[in-house]
């Protein structure tokens, strides 16, 4: 009996799996970046994804963090989050359209926007890297989780796994972006611990859930690990809290999002990042000559380039994206 069971579970197996199968990466990611954190959003995606496709695009990355409907952690819920039916709906509707979704949660740095603390902080203000009232003290503007919090990893794993379930994913983008704090002299956990090797152990905490048990796609941005010789970068897109030790400290199979919006006659970092083997995914925005001149040229970078992604920020509207210059002129430049 078992001789023919195993084979048959196996057939039922695939025929299941086949039925919800998560649409593989392309040859070429012609990607759009959208914040989707509202329930209005999702169903807003849902209805643009047609459009989307046929502008071009192959692959969405939609910025969720905490707007989801978490079940392990409800508290950490914003409100109008994107429901679990919402999420497997706009789920349906990206395989429908050939588009592959990727949704990213900001891992580390990211935990305030402005004076608006974002809800791990403020259920859990003993993760911050600082006392939460320094982000009224200075310029930088959003705070950092302490990688070495104990318990922070668990309570994030658990959303990562919320977020990848429920939108059906084969990826994650983890965020990474903008750490602007870490390793601080007032923080019991990292006092005394060079940057760039917190900054790392954070990095491949995230890879050995998400790849190593999840079997899931890593993508992150770039801007923490490719300083500090790259002074030609601004203090945001090039980190100046000297994390870059990172880069050989992590492995090679995560997916560098690598975003400059300022123009420049070379980008140096995408055959930095690419010479290293890590398969970079340029991110441009506005004005649309910056976007374009980094288009051009990191489509003469090499093979370990993998596409390009346009990030919106909420200059377009999610329904007006797919006419929106930067997606509309750029995407349809990177054939297959
Ligand atoms: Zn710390």
């Amino acid at each position: 009996m078992q001789k023919y069971f195993l084979p048959l579970l196996a057939w039922l197996l695939a025929g299941c799996v086949s039925s919800h199968e998560t649409i593989h990466p392309p040859e070429t990611w012609r990607g759009v970046h959208l914040w989707v954190d509202r329930e209005s959003r999702a169903q807003e995606l849902i209805r643009t994804l047609p459009a989307l496709a046929k502008a071009g695009a192959n692959t969405v990355v939609i910025e969720v963090n905490y707007s989801f409907e978490f079940q392990t952690h409800p508290e950490l819920r914003h409100k109008n989050c994107i429901t679990q039916k919402t999420a497997h709906a706009l789920a349906a509707a990206a395989r429908r359209n050939g588009i592959r979704l990727i949704p990213e949660f900001n891992c580390l740095g990211h935990q305030s926007f402005g004076d608006r603390i974002e809800p791990l902080l403020q259920a859990h203000p003993e993760f911050s890297e600082t006392p939460l009232s320094v982000m009224t003290d200075t310029n930088f503007y959003c705070l950092s989780w302490c990688p070495r919090a104990p318990q922070v990893n668990k309570i994030i794993f658990e959303l990562l796994d919320e977020i990848a379930a429920g939108f059906e994913a084969d990826a994650l983008h983890v965020g990474m972006d903008e750490v602007y704090y870490l390793g601080m002299d007032d923080c019991p956990h990292c006092h005394g611990v060079e940057p760039g090797v917190l900054f790392a152990a954070q990095v491949n905490a995230l890879h050995a859930h998400i790849v190593g048990r999840k079997k899931l796609e890593m993508l992150m941005w770039a801007d923490r690990v490719i300083g500090p010789k790259y002074q030609g970068y601004s203090k945001f897109d090039n980190a100046r809290n000297d994390t870059s030790a990172a880069m050989d400290l992590i492995p090679r199979d995560i997916v560098m999002c690598d975003w400059h919006y300022a123009w420049r006659q070379t980008y140096p970092s995408v055959p930095l990042l690419a010479g290293k083997n890590f398969r970079v995914w340029p991110a441009g925005f506005l004005p649309l000559k910056a976007a374009q001149q980094l288009s051009d040229f990191s489509q003469t970078q090499g093979t370990n380039v993998v596409g390009y992604l346009a990030t919106t920020w909420n200059q377009t509207t999610i329904t007006n994206s797919p006419s929106w210059p930067p997606i509309k002129e750029i995407l349809p430049r990177w054939k297959n």
